[in-house]
């Protein structure tokens, strides 16, 4: 297929990439700019040249598909240099996003000229690997050093304006951009071509202090990732070295990145958040229920921050409390936030006012019957929620979702006190609501189609990764969590203290151990929770040890002491004699003799429970793919997304070691909570892998 032709205007050719639906650089598209611009060196009537893109954007990037088989010559390395050495200038017109591979082709060109609504960036690094076609070399050239730094280790998208205050653009138009692109190659004729590969950047400035300073101030965000310190070497190397060998020095760098496991999992995290919204019995065709106001009931820790990803998305919300107290409680924390916003200059005083008017409060029920989208964020009672969605079903208009925010409830028992079970579903967000970017959306068994499909699609709207769980305790990730948690507290009684679990679990990549964590949540939920159940039904040995702290009236952090001490205003969790001598004494009085295992030990504890119980989760179809399980991991708990998920840890692992693993803890452990799926089983048997699984599921 012909993806770039050639028009002539005048002296000028001008080259249009056309390869649906972002002109992504597949193989044709690299074959016709090689040939394009031949024709245009070999035609003398030709004096300049455009490269420019049809449809919505100019090229968005690489060929991803490409990746896994690898790309055939033309290498787009080769095809970037063949634009940067032509004799006659060459102008990019950049509209929509020049990403990736695409802006790279950009920067070959001399000069560039873009939309002001246009966008460029390298987001590589997301991928785990890195701009490898010049990137690293020819934007901290024309861009300068810092902000290449910023770009490429960020790889967020930069707005055209901001890239031509750093010179990375020549010129910005509001329309007409192939005119005035044209109108520019015509002004550069007698100039010739401007090479960004020779120009130079002041190497005194950029001296070894400067980028081990850089590193320090990304250090905490790029801990345990291998693609960010690599892209800061290639960078330091254009910084020394001509371009040739930068290139090459480029060149041996991506390739590490390659190998590395870790852009397989970054890869397979881009596609598993692709998948999600992919929902069986849900396709373009289901219709969509329009959400134009949405009520909330409950402005407690999580009603509020749910509330605020819906004023942000421009709808306006009724939120419900029991009493005035509550209500401006809630209000209050919700206007804090945005004011926290605007202190570092994000939004306006003035926007603070317009988002706080999209805020209705109430107490009565009644001022919920225009909304067509409810969301239920009380106490975690079944009794109350039962009796909040028996007030709903008498309020709510025909048509309104009704939805539950519950983290471990049975959202099928909710519905089904409502005369309207099919309007009724699960919307669990996670804490902090308006920051976290996981939604689990719980289909429940009568719930409609077009129900999920527009929460889906409300999802999206508001910013969030919607993954679909089916209905169980705790649905994908909680159920997940408890048996991550329950491996914690026993690696505690038998022998490892708090502080070890966590720090083993930290330098694997999570963002605090889960001991840490607990202090952080509060450990009086769980401690409530379980003098409420049978002790038959959990893991005492695990918890009980908990109770004792929580009972020495250490709830956490909130109070300023937990499984931890913290000092006075401080956030910094020290280990606790205290809490160590209770562990101590509850070993001793289940007659466990303590001995401490290592850290590899402790994470391969924890992560093969994870991995169990994801694989009976799949097992049982409460999620539709093991990559969801990935996303809602990642997303979600902070499982290292560099790690891809602890399906993907697992499928890294082979799933036949995995399989065996298990088998060996249920030996040591007991199988009442180690019994192997039978899905790993049957997969491990197979030789299969949960990609494997998914991909024969998608056909
Ligand atoms: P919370 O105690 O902070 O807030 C609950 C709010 O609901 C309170 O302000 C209370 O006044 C109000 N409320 C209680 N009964 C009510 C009623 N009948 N009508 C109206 N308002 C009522 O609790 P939370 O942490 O926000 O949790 C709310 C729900 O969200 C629970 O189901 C919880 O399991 C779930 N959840 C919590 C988290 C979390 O991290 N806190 C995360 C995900 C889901």
């Amino acid at each position: 297929m012909n993806t770039v032709t050639m028009e002539k205007r005048d002296n000028i050719a001008l080259l249009i990439v056309d390869n649906p639906p972002v002109n992504a650089l597949s193989h044709s598209v690299r074959e016709g700019l090689v040939d394009q611009m031949s024709a245009c060196a070999a035609d003398d009537s030709i004096e300049a040249v455009v490269v420019s893109c049809a449809g919505r954007t100019f090229i968005a990037g690489a060929d991803i598909k490409e990746f896994a088989t690898g790309p055939k010559a033309p290498h787009l390395p080769d095809v970037v240099q063949k634009i940067e050495d032509m004799e006659k200038p060459v102008v990019a017109a950049i509209h929509g996003t020049a990403l990736g591979g695409g802006l790279e082709i950009a920067l070959g060109c001399h000069y560039r000229v873009a939309l002001d609504s246009a966008k460029i960036g390298l987001p590589e690094v997301k991928l785990g690997i890195l701009p490898g076609a010049g990137g690293t070399q020819r934007f901290p050239r024309i861009a300068g050093v810092e902000n290449a730094l910023d770009a490429i280790l960020s790889g967020r998208h930069v707005k055209a304006k901001a890239a031509h205050k750093w010179g990375a653009i020549d010129k910005i138009v509001t329309a007409d951009l192939t005119d005035a692109a044209i109108d520019l190659a015509k002004e550069v004729i007698t100039k010739g071509p401007r090479r960004t590969g020779e120009m130079t950047i002041d190497g005194d400035k950029y001296d070894q202090a400067f980028f081990d300073g850089f590193r320090k101030s990304i250090a905490r965000k790029t801990r345990g990732y291998f693609a960010p310190e690599k892209c800061i070497q290639c960078i330091e190397a254009a910084v020394r070295l001509p371009l040739k060998e930068g290139l090459a020095f480029e060149r041996a760098s991506i390739g590490e990145c390659f190998v590395h496991p870790q852009s397989k999992a970054l890869q397979h995290m881009f596609f598993a958040e692709r998948q999600v919204a992919r929902i069986p019995g849900i396709n373009k065709e289901t219709p969509r229920r329009e959400i134009n106001k949405v009520g909330i009931i409950g402005a407690g820790t999580m009603g509020g921050g749910i509330a605020m990803n819906f004023v942000n998305a421009g709808i306006p919300v009724t939120i419900l409390e029991v009493e005035q107290a509550a209500l401006d409680r809630g209000l209050g924390v919700v206007r804090g936030n945005y004011e926290r916003t605007a202190s570092k200059g994000k939004i306006s005083a003035e926007d603070v006012e317009a988002l706080m008017g999209l805020f209705t409060g109430t107490m009565s029920y009644d001022d919920l019957a225009d909304c067509d989208l409810i969301i239920e964020a009380v106490f975690e009672t079944m009794d109350i929620k039962k009796k909040v969605f028996t007030a709903l079903d008498t309020v709510a208009k025909p048509g309104a979702i009704l939805a539950t925010n519950t983290s471990y409830m049975d959202v099928n028992a909710i519905a089904q006190v409502t005369s309207r079970p099919a309007d009724v579903l699960g919307l669990h967000f996670f804490s902090p609501a308006n920051v976290m970017r996981l939604l689990e959306i719980v289909r429940a068994e009568a719930t409609a189609p077009d129900v999920l499909a527009t929460c889906v699609d409300l999802a999206k709207k508001i910013g969030k990764i919607g993954v679909v769980s089916g209905v169980c305790h705790g649905f994908i990730g909680n159920r997940m969590l408890a048996q991550y948690g329950r491996e914690a507290g026993l690696n505690i009684i038998e022998g490892n203290m708090p502080h070890e679990v966590d720090k083993a679990l930290f330098d694997f990549g999570m963002p605090m151990g889960p001991m840490t964590m607990s202090d952080m949540a509060g450990l009086d939920i769980g401690y409530l929770n379980r003098k409420g159940m049978d002790r038959a039904d959990y893991e005492t040995r695990a918890t009980d040890w908990i109770d004792r702290v929580v009972e020495q009236d250490r709830k956490g952090l909130k109070v300023g002491a937990g499984i931890y001490d913290y000092d006075e205003g401080s956030r910094v969790p020290k280990p606790s004699q205290l809490v160590m001598d209770i562990i101590q004494e509850e070993s001793a009085k289940l007659g466990i003799e303590r001995t401490g295992k290592s850290d590899d030990e402790i994470v391969e504890r924890s992560v093969l429970a994870l991995i169990n119980e994801g694989a009976k989760i799949l097992g049982e179809g409460i999620a539709y793919r093991a990559s969801d399980i990935d996303v809602v991991y990642a997303n979600g708990y902070g499982f290292p997304p560099y790690r891809g998920g602890p399906m993907h840890y697992a499928d890294q692992m082979g799933l036949a070691e995995v399989y065996a693993k298990i088998c060996a803890n249920a030996e040591r452990y007991g199988d009442r909570w180690w019994k192997p799926a039978s899905l790993l089983k049957e997969l491990a048997e197979a030789g299969s892998s949960f990609a494997e699984y998914d991909r024969k599921n998608a056909s």
